[in-house]
């Protein structure tokens, strides 16, 4: 065997350890064989120096030797001696012996997707992983969807995890495997020596983490020659701040701040770090030092050790060992079991074992060391079943320590140990076992009673400070109790019910410490001085509240342990009740009715709001007839007197009356505490355990007792006797208070009484489901409005897995509403719902039932209906509550009533509300309700209601109720009334039925009814006419308003007049009949004029525009663009060096210019601009204040709709004011002859440029300039007819007068746009002798086309029509600025670009700086043309500002030209990979053609091609080619002349191609601009010389030849947002497997999307943090400088929602486009519904992105949400 290995190994020393192991092994020494040897490698590999030992000082070549050695030194020779051969054969070996795994057991990483079967899980905590769960049935199934917090696994084949369908595909696979022990299947020799290896690893690593002398080792690891070095060690603390800690380090050990600061950061991922190396004295210096400067009064000093290295060295050597044995038993099942064994195996001394001593020593470690241990326990004990199981005794067993050491520890739930209680308690089989056996109820109850309260006199007393400081940490026993309790046992035993009734005895125990908490005592004279601390009450109630609720729900299923506990609980009562002799009894009477009732006065003795134990008591009240019980079984009690149902009542009703009194004002002076806890009694997440209970708990006393006496009792507490006995109203010396005090009471008073008799909806109370439950809630929610999913889920409670229920229900009684591209998706109440609206349905807050109301009564009036909203039908009562109704016909019943009415009928009462009528008449229409009802169903009744309301006469409640009708003061409440007396004689009528009253009876009942109807009937006529009345008169009055205030309606429009701007307007002309041609000489007269006048903003004036007026400016925001670019991630280096006039096709940068369209005077933008800077200086001075602007940039808010702006642009007057067309319709010059004349002048430029370069070799480094020849020199070159046409061509017209002066404002407002682009589109501190100043100003004009022609195209608009007013707007000022800009700039300059433009358009020499043609945008390059060509050969003594004649037939020679040296563009960049399959079309002409020029310029360019396109497939291509360039020229000359845009181009779905070309004074076909032969001579042919000089020019075959990937490909294409994934999980598994790029391996805590180039980035975290200009930024702010020119769009994965930033100080989130089914966005995934992207969303905010519209959304946001302004959105 050793022979082998030693055959088998490189090196051989590895053989020679082996073989001394081997050796040792066989003779019982292998334990001091390897400890020896660790003694002496592990110092030698780490801590050696401070390049290992200091984590800043660490190089990743360091690290990699490090990791290298302990591999090849420590761990290669122990896995080749553990297998016997070479290891990675053997365990694969191994893993092949393994059973298919039927348990996956991953372990989640932080992000990590998880998924949960909301239909099929045990508890929410049971998770998939995206693998199981794509392969699983449970994704058809309704699920759930989060982001793992770390920890934790997946449950995939824990039958106990799932209802059904426990396996996934894979984990199928593993079924019906025989499980024989796993170690047997192992090689016995293997298994004989894992036994050894992995037990003495175990041990060793345990032990050395573990050990607490920091001086020195163990004896057995001591090396044979000590060092003296240390270190000093820094942990972790939750306590003290990031900026404390750099602090300290910064004075300690001497260092840069952001070395602190990354010493800081691995404290905090690690939980420890060495921050010194060195001898022991400096080490102890740095330590006193750190201590010193973190210790305060109010907190400890932070934790730092001084270390020997060789102790760190063994700490570290024993974390990697840790993992190793993770790795080893991840190969095999039989290593595993024999590494659990091992750890939970007892030494013979007695000691723990190794996993108790972990268990023990959890607090004692530093964060990496604890989670390694937690995972090591994942990864063998908790995937092994024996194991688990006992893993989980010891667990139970060290329960109350282990809980003890977290409470006194600081570190976060999720890196301690007790962070596993969910992986053994959510397993219901091991949750039982562990009760059954190991009390683990009792123990985990208990724990949390002994850490928050202290036991005196056998009564335990909450110890409120810790439960108001610590809850967070003590909290976790009570969410384990609901794990433990999650699984109702179908089967009881003798033992469990023992263990589980201990359990709840101690439950109860904790309850009684809780009842009567808090309690308060009505305030009166005096507000209280301090508001006393109510919250941490709250806080238990909330925890504990599904804990107990689950033990009632346990009790529930078995009669005998729903007895016991109903007898803990009774004694429990009966012992807080107190003795006969405390409660305080007295005699009330009330109309005969007497009863004895408990003498408190709420208003004046203490009442506490938690009474937990009488509402654990209601609930087993409803469990009981389930079993058959009733209230008064014998055998409920047993040896116990049962409680009187006054004993039931006193102490919820002492509360409600509180709370009524609350509502009634009554307790103001007690402050917002109060308040608070009244709210939270009633919300949603409380109620189900306070108010509801509380409510049964009166329906049980109610149903025992004497109705007449319930009621005494409860007027009584509601100290109402007063007003019952018309003391009040007699005396008439009530104060205003009392009595506005005494109404209010009444009215809750009434409400109880409805909510008592009414609220049904209980199952157990009423003969209901707990789905007719939901669906009532349900329904009442949509009473409100309609709702979104989320709403609604909200205003539900949930059980203890989050469900709501209300899937089950909502589409029967509701229908959804799809949402559009914003808002939510909305669920409507179906009309046939409405009938069972309750205005006094008990889960209304004040605010919902006003609102309800109000939407009942508007959606009744719209349809024409009664606005009553009577009581709606009940459900029966259950036989034990059916008494219950008996309060509604009962005599002290009936008088309250008719006393309420009498007050309201008698006009001098003050003792009633409208309110209180509103309430009578429901319960008057309830109680006949339930007559009605109980005539339809059963055969014999006492219900005597009517009986009793009409007897007495006139003084009869009928009668009441008659005298009502037509009353104003009930004017609301008259339908009601109709409808309730409507519904008393039909209930009279059945009645008189059932008696069977004799026909002559009944005649003279139908008579007196008939009479009874034509008065109601006359008295209602009466006062709907008066409604109708005061309804027509607001009516009027409503008309009347708009009538007068007409002009403000109206004036609302301050945008400029001419708004839909691309409308016909300006000039009176008719529309042209002929096709209208935008280009040259015989361009149509421009009829399409906008811009001409506009109302300043500021000011109000109208102002005209034209040349010589007062300057009116559009707010415009211009900013630096990458959205064109085709080059993503190249960046603008030197802006120093940019040349702005030659403009790259991929157009990686580009400055961009948009406006908000909102126009003002040039001097009063001015002023208001100066009155900001002069407002924000002097705010500088006094405090920091945040804006969403920077003005110190330059930046200002539109003074009317608050867009983002820095700059403004001058309106100028249009073109066809300044240049009548006329002037150039008579100069003649062929295009050849201009070419011919452009031609020589370059020639002639070039030559003169070359002699002076000659002239002054020496001075190389300037660069040459070409300078213009005067135009005679050229002239005399040429025919005597083409001369004289040139030079009229460029002729100046300053005689003729035409050109208009602009004024100086003018002028400086073009100088201040121009300077705007250049300063913030470059990037450039401004230099206005910088020559590129103008050209910029040029190419915003052009690169704002190129996207308004991208945007157009990407939504498939028409070309025409479809831009916005403020679009349109932008790009027509920003053409007219442009276009005069050439005559207003320095003609020298405007000259020199024009030449520099014609030498790379019509190349001679080759020059340095001029690129070959596939290097030039020809849009961009048309442009610049055009505005400079005119100065082509003008010089000083040429008057600047003027115009030459000849613009438009340069215009149209221009375009010629630019055109045709784009589709030689086109040609040589095209690239066919396929000739398409011969169709059926004929070769055109023209297609021919198109194959004739590819073939020749391709081979005068030198370039291959492979494939050769037919003529049709090449003519298509070269049409969709050229079509942007077309497109954008068309907006282009549309906007110069204001000539009409041809119909075609301003619909979509049509050919553009042909009118673009007529309209650009194009030939249809494009291949005649290159080739003579193709039809006749039309005069405008670029000779075959210019394109041989084209395709010669250097450059152009280094282009092609670098092959397509670097070229522009044509037709150019629309830039989109990356596509996202359909479904949201799939972005969050690319976020979970994205690790921070700076830190090996790490997982990114914040990863981010960028949008634009879909780069994965570590956003918000220290560690991917760089420098730009000198601050240090996030990687996403890094990022949008160098992908979107420092604007940018990211997703953020784990919180699901869009960032937008721009610059490095403004953001904003925005929800993302990812929508669940119910239509809603889920920002930072809280409902966990599975989310898809919504298309239309995305497209938004793709438009978003490509209008440029980011920065002026950002601090839209940033204005309206005021908490954005505070978040440091550069460290994103
Ligand atoms: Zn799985
Ligand atoms: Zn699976
Ligand atoms: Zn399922
Ligand atoms: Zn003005
Ligand atoms: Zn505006
Ligand atoms: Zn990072
Ligand atoms: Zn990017």
């Amino acid at each position: 065997m050793a022979a082998k290995i030693a055959g088998n190994l490189e090196g051989c020393n590895v053989s020679i350890i082996v073989q001394q192991l081997q050796g040792a092994y066989e003779r019982g020494q292998l334990k001091n064989a390897l400890y020896q040897y660790w003694a002496q490698q592990v110092p030698k590999i780490f801590f050696t120096s401070a390049e290992v030992a200091i984590s800043t000082q660490r190089t990743p070549d360091a690290v990699q030797s490090e990791e290298k050695l302990s591999r090849d030194v420590l761990f290669e020779p122990l896995e080749w001696f553990l297998c016997g051969g070479n290891p990675a054969a053997v365990f694969q070996q191994l893993q092949s012996l393994n059973n298919p795994p039927q348990l996956c057991g991953k372990v989640f990483k932080v992000g990590e997707p998880t998924y949960s079967c909301r239909d099929c899980c045990a508890d929410p905590t049971c998770v998939f992983c995206i693998e199981c769960f794509n392969k699983s049935t449970h994704k058809t199934h309704r699920y759930r969807m989060s982001t793992s917090g770390g920890g934790g696994y997946c449950d995939c084949g824990d039958v106990e995890a799932w209802k059904q369908d426990p396996w996934c595909d894979i984990h199928k696979q593993g079924l019906g495997q025989q499980s024989q022990n796993p170690i047997e299947k192992l090689p016995p020799d293997i298994a004989a020596r894992a036994w050894e290896v992995l037990k003495i690893a175990l041990q060793y690593a345990v032990d050395m983490l573990l050990w607490e002398q920091m001086g020195g080792l163990p004896q057995d690891l001591e090396p044979s020659v000590p060092q003296n070095t240390y270190v000093t060690m820094l942990f972790n603390d939750e306590i003290h701040t990031y900026e404390q800690v750099i602090n300290a380090l910064t004075k300690a050990i001497n260092c840069e701040s952001k070395e602190a600061v990354e010493f800081a950061t691995v404290v905090d991922r690690e939980g420890r770090s060495s921050v010194r190396y060195g001898n022991r004295k400096s080490c102890d210096e740095a330590r006193t030092v750190i201590q010193k400067s973190t210790s305060s009064v109010r907190s400890k000093p932070l934790k730092v050790e001084v270390m020997h290295t060789s102790v760190c060295a063994h700490q570290a050597f024993a974390q990697k060992v840790l993992n190793w044995l993770g790795q080893v038993v991840n190969h095999s099942d039989g290593l595993r079991h024999i590494l659990c064994t091992t750890a939970l195996q007892q030494p013979p001394t007695g000691d723990p074992c190794v996993v108790e001593r972990l268990m023990l020593a959890d607090t004692a470690l530093w964060k990496t060391a604890r989670v390694q241990c937690h995972q090591i326990m994942m990864g063998s004990l908790l995937m092994d079943q024996e194991s688990k199981k006992q893993f989980s005794v010891l667990y139970t067993r060290n329960y109350p320590q282990v809980q003890k050491d977290f409470m006194a520890d600081d570190h976060d739930h999720g890196v301690s140990i007790i962070s596993l209680s969910v992986q053994i308690f959510t397993v219901p089989t091991l949750a039982r076992y562990l009760i059954m056996e190991h009390d683990l109820l009792a123990i985990v109850i208990r724990t949390f009673l002994d850490q928050c309260a202290s036991c005196r006199h056998g009564r335990y007393l909450l110890d409120r400070e810790k439960l108001q400081k610590n809850f967070r940490r003590l909290q976790f026993p009570l969410l384990d109790l609901k794990y433990v309790l999650s699984m109702v046992p179908d089967q009881w035993n003798d033992q469990l019910k023992r263990k589980f009734l201990n359990g709840f005895k101690i439950m109860v125990e904790l309850l009684t410490s809780m009842q009567g908490m808090d309690s308060v005592t009505r305030q009166v004279g005096q507000h209280i001085e301090m508001e006393p601390e109510w919250e941490s009450a709250f806080n238990l109630q909330i925890k504990l509240a599904p804990a107990v609720a689950m033990m009632a729900g346990w009790c529930a299923t078995d009669k005998m342990v729903l007895i016991d506990a109903f007898r803990i609980v009774v004694k429990a009562l009966l012992e807080i009740r107190g003795t006969a002799d405390t409660v305080k009894m007295c005699k009330r009477r009330v109309c005969d009715q007497e009863a004895i009732v408990v003498d408190y006065t709420v208003s004046r003795e203490p009442v506490s709001i938690h009474l937990p134990i009488c509402r654990l008591l209601a609930g087993l009240y409803l469990q009981l007839g389930k079993h058959g019980l009733t209230f008064n079984s014998p055998e409920l009690y047993g040896p116990l007197q049962p409680p009187s149902a006054m004993d039931l009542l006193e102490q919820p009703l002492r509360t409600l009356v509180m709370i009524a009194q609350v509502h009634a004002e009554m307790w103001k002076r007690n402050g917002y505490s109060l308040f608070h806890q009244v709210y939270y009694y009633h919300n949603v997440r409380c109620r189900a355990e306070m108010q509801d209970k509380d409510i049964i708990m009166l329906q049980v006393a109610c149903a025992q007792m004497d109705p007449n006496q319930f009621l005494i009792a409860l007027l009584n507490k509601f100290e109402l006797m007063n007003w019952i006995e018309d003391v009040t109203e007699k005396g008439g010396s009530a104060t205003d208070d009392l009595l506005r005090f005494t109404n209010s009471l009444v009215e809750e008073f009434l409400t109880f009484l409805i909510i008592i008799t009414g609220e049904r909806y209980v199952p157990g109370i009423g003969q209901v489901s707990s789905e007719d439950m939901v669906r009532r809630e349900v329904i009442h929610q949509l009473c409100i409005s309609p709702m979104a999913h989320s709403e609604l889920s909200k205003a539900l409670p949930e059980n203890h897995k989050h469900e709501t229920g209300m899937e089950a229900v909502i589409a029967d009684v509701s229908t959804f509403k799809k949402p559009g591209v914003t808002g939510m998706g909305r669920y409507e109440l179906k009309p046939e719902f409405y009938k069972d609206y309750n205005p006094f349905f008990y889960h209304y807050t004040r605010a919902d039932q006003s609102k309800s109301e109000e939407a009942q009564l508007k959606r009744k009036k719209q349809e024409g209906e009664s606005t009553a909203c009577p009581p709606p039908e009940l459900p029966a009562l259950s036989k034990e509550f059916s008494s219950l109704v008996n309060v509604l016909e009962c005599d002290v019943f009936v008088h309250t009533i008719r006393m309420v009415l009498r007050r309201v009928n008698s006009s001098r009462s003050r003792s009633w509300t409208e309110a209180m009528v509103h309430r009578a008449l429901h319960l008057v229409g309830m109680a006949l309700n339930e007559e009605k009802r109980l005539y339809q169903t059963s055969p014999y009744i006492r219900f005597n209601f009517v009986k009793k309301a009409t007897e007495g006469g006139s003084n009869s409640l009928y009668s009441a109720l008659h005298d009502l009708l037509g009353k104003p003061r009930i004017q609301n409440h008259a339908d009601l009334l109709t409808w309730v007396i409507d519904r008393f004689d039909e209930v009279k009528d059945l009645k008189d039925q059932k008696q069977g009253a004799s026909d002559a009876q009944k005649a003279k009942k139908v008579s007196s009814k008939s009479k009874t109807d034509a008065e109601r009937k006359k008295k209602a006529e009466a006062a709907r006419k008066r409604r109708e009345k005061i309804l027509a008169q607001m009516s009027d009055m409503q008309k009347s308003f708009i009538r007068d205030n007409l002009e403000l309606f109206e004036a609302t429009g301050t945008e400029l007049s001419s708004s839909p701007s691309m409308e016909v307007e300006g000039s009176p002309m008719v529309v042209p009949s002929q096709y209208p041609v935008a280009v040259g000489p015989d361009r149509s007269p421009a009829t399409h004029v906008t811009l001409t006048t506009s109302t300043c903003i500021l000011c109000q004036e109208d102002q005209e525009v034209a040349a010589g007026n007062k300057c009116v400016v559009l707010a415009a925001y211009v900013q630096r663009s990458t959205a064109l670019s085709k080059s993503r991630g190249k960046v603008l280096e030197d802006p120093d060096k940019y040349d702005p006039l030659l403009v790259s096709p991929d157009l990686y940068h580009g400055v961009h210019t948009s406006t908000c369209g909102h126009v003002m005077h040039a001097d009063c933008w001015q002023r208001f601009y100066e009155a900001i800077v002069a407002r924000e200086q002097r705010r500088a001075l006094r405090f920091r204040h945040i804006l969403s602007y920077e003005v110190d940039r330059g930046e200002f808010l539109c003074p009317l709709c608050e867009t983002l702006s820095n700059t403004v642009i001058p309106i100028l007057p249009p073109s066809s004011t300044i240049q009548p067309d006329s002037v150039s319709a008579d100069i003649s010059l062929s295009f050849s002859d201009w070419l011919d004349g452009l031609k020589k002048t370059v020639e002639a430029s070039q030559r003169a440029m070359m002699k002076e370069e000659e002239d002054k070799m020496e001075s190389s480094d300037d660069m040459p300039v070409l300078s213009p020849c005067p135009l005679p020199s050229i002239t005399k070159n040429m025919a005597e007819m083409a001369a004289q046409g040139f030079q009229q061509l460029f002729e100046y017209m300053t005689e003729t007068g035409a050109q208009a002066p602009y004024s100086d404002s003018v002028k400086e407002m073009m100088k201040l746009f121009s300077r705007a682009t250049y300063t913030f589109g470059l990037g450039l501190d401004p230099n206005d002798d910088d020559d590129r100043v103008p050209i910029t100003a040029w190419g915003t004009c052009a690169y704002t086309i190129r996207t308004l022609e991208w945007l157009l195209r990407d939504q498939g608009k028409p070309l025409f029509g479809s831009l916005s007013s403020r679009q349109a707007d932008c790009i027509t000022a920003l053409v007219r600025v442009v276009t005069v800009s050439g005559s207003l700039s320095d003609p020298q300059t405007i000259s020199k670009s024009a030449l520099r433009l014609l030498s790379a358009l019509l190349p001679q020499e080759p020059m340095k700086n001029i690129p070959c043609i596939l290097d030039l945008d020809m849009f961009f390059t048309l442009v610049f043309l055009h505005v400079t060509i005119s100065s082509l050969y003008c010089d000083e003594n040429t008057a600047a500002g003027g115009t030459i004649r000849g613009v438009a037939l340069n215009d149209k020679h221009l375009m010629h030209l630019v055109t045709a040296a784009h589709l030689v563009q086109i040609l040589l960049a095209a690239n066919f990979t396929s000739a398409d399959t011969p169709m059926d079309t004929e070769e055109t002409a023209e297609g021919s053609a198109w194959v004739k020029l590819f073939m020749a310029v391709r081979k005068e360019a030198g370039v291959q091609t492979p494939v050769v396109p037919s003529g049709w497939q090449l003519q298509t291509y070269v049409r969709e080619s050229v079509l942007p360039f077309l497109r954008c020229s068309a907006l282009f000359f549309h906007c110069h002349t204001g000539v009409q845009s041809p119909a075609q181009l301003q619909e979509s779905g049509v050919s553009e191609f042909e009118p673009l070309c007529q309209y650009l004074a194009l030939p249809a076909d494009l291949s005649s601009l290159l080739l003579q032969n193709s039809g006749a001579d039309v005069g405008h042919v670029v000779p075959h010389t210019i394109h041989s000089k084209w395709c010669h020019y250097p450059g152009i075959k280094e282009s092609l030849a670098s092959g397509p990937a670097s070229l522009v490909k044509y037709p150019v294409e629309v830039n989109r947002l990356v596509p996202l994934p359909h479904d949201y999980s799939d972005v969050i598994n690319r976020g979970s497997v994205f690790t921070c790029p700076r830190s090996d391996g790490d997982d990114s805590r914040a990863p981010t999307m960028c949008l634009v180039c879909g780069q994965m980035l570590c956003s918000q975290s220290y560690c991917c943090q760089t420098d730009l200009e000198g601050e240090p930024v996030g990687a996403c702010t890094a990022h949008i400088y160098t992908c979107g020119a420092g604007v940018g769009i990211f997703l953020r994965v784990r919180e699901c929602q869009i960032l937008l930033l721009t610059g490095k100080t403004k953001g904003c989130f925005y929800p993302s486009p990812y929508l669940d089914d119910y239509g809603e966005h889920d920002q930072g995934l809280r409902r966990g519904n599975p989310l898809y992207l919504c298309q239309e969303r995305y497209r938004k905010l793709q438009k978003l992105w490509l209008s440029h519209s980011i920065p002026e959304e950002v601090v839209h946001f940033m204005e309206a949400n005021a908490s954005f302004a505070t978040i440091e959105w550069q460290h994103l």
